[in-house]
This record gives structure tokens, sequence and C-alpha cells, in this order.
């Protein structure tokens, strides 16, 4: 199991809802409950599979960089705004990638608040497509349980703002 990286200070971007905000820090600390992670806790879970494309084991990296249908939401972005994400998507690497980025601080809070979307539409969608079917709806519940324990705050809470 990873620890969580508890190095990174807490920031938030002054321009996305505060709820986006609140799904971003546990991100950095690898607390959100991804299939694998959830699975960690021995919690039963069908698959850990990546529900996107089957293909990998949901990890964090996994789920919202390295995954290929998630690879192109980022080179669809990155052509909008112009910039050159990392080959590496995970969200460590896209933080330091923001981190190091030598441009004006207008610039870096405008492409930190589109990155930040991204995540949030990446998880919901993610969410949907977990959660979509009646099969889910047992594994939404274990699920919301969990996260209301271990994480403070409820999916469906952060699916509809
Ligand atoms: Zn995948």
């Amino acid at each position: 199991m990873e620890l969580p990286n508890v190095s990174r200070p807490t920031r938030r971007n002054k321009f996305v809802p505060k709820m986006v905000n609140i799904l971003v820090w546990p991100l950095f600390l690898n607390r959100i409950p991804t299939r694998k992670n959830l699975s960690l806790k021995g919690i039963g879970i069908a698959s850990i599979l990546c529900p996107i494309c089957s293909n990998s084991v949901k990890t964090l990296d996994h789920a919202f960089g390295g995954c290929l249908q998630v690879g192109k939401i980022w080179d669809a972005i990155g052509r909008w705004v112009n910039v050159v994400f990392p080959s590496n998507k995970g969200p460590e690497s896209i933080v330091e990638w923001l981190d190091s980025a030598r441009w004006l601080k207008k610039k870096k809070d405008v492409v930190e608040e589109i990155v930040i979307t991204t995540w949030w539409f990446i998880w919901r969608t993610r969410n949907e497509v977990i959660f979509g079917s009646v099969e889910g709806y047992r594994d939404l519940i274990i699920y919301s349980i969990v996260l209301v324990s271990f994480y403070g705050f409820h999916p469906v809470m952060l699916s509809y703002i």
C-alpha cells in the first residue's frame, strides 16, 4: 500500500468551486478511493480493473493520466489551451509540471484551474460509468459508506455540483 505524500502543502485554486477543491487534496494524498485502494482496504468490489478501458488495474495515476481514453482528453485539452502536458499525466507529475512552468502567474492560475476542472470531470465521468448500472448500486452503497467513513465526503454530494 502506498503511503500518502504529505509533504505537499495544501493549496486551493480560487477560480474553481470549493467542492472541486475538496476533491483535489485527497487526490494528491492518494486517498481518492480508486478500485485498487478500496481493494487494499479489503472492500469487496467486483473488479479492480479500470472501468473505462478494462485493460489495467485502476490506480490513481492510471485513472487520471495513464488510461488511454483519459490521455486523449489531456491531448485535446492541451491543444485547446496550447500547452504540452508531461508524458506522465498522473496527478503528481502534472502538479510538478505546473509548479516548474515559467509562466506569468495569471496564466499559471488559469492552466491550473483547467487542470483541476479536467480532474473533476474525469472523476465524475468515472463514477457515472461505475455506478450507471443497477448492478453498480450495491457497490455504490459500499463505496458511499467508505467515503463518508474514511474520507468525510459523499460522491453524490460531489456529483451534483
Ligand atoms: Zn483505463
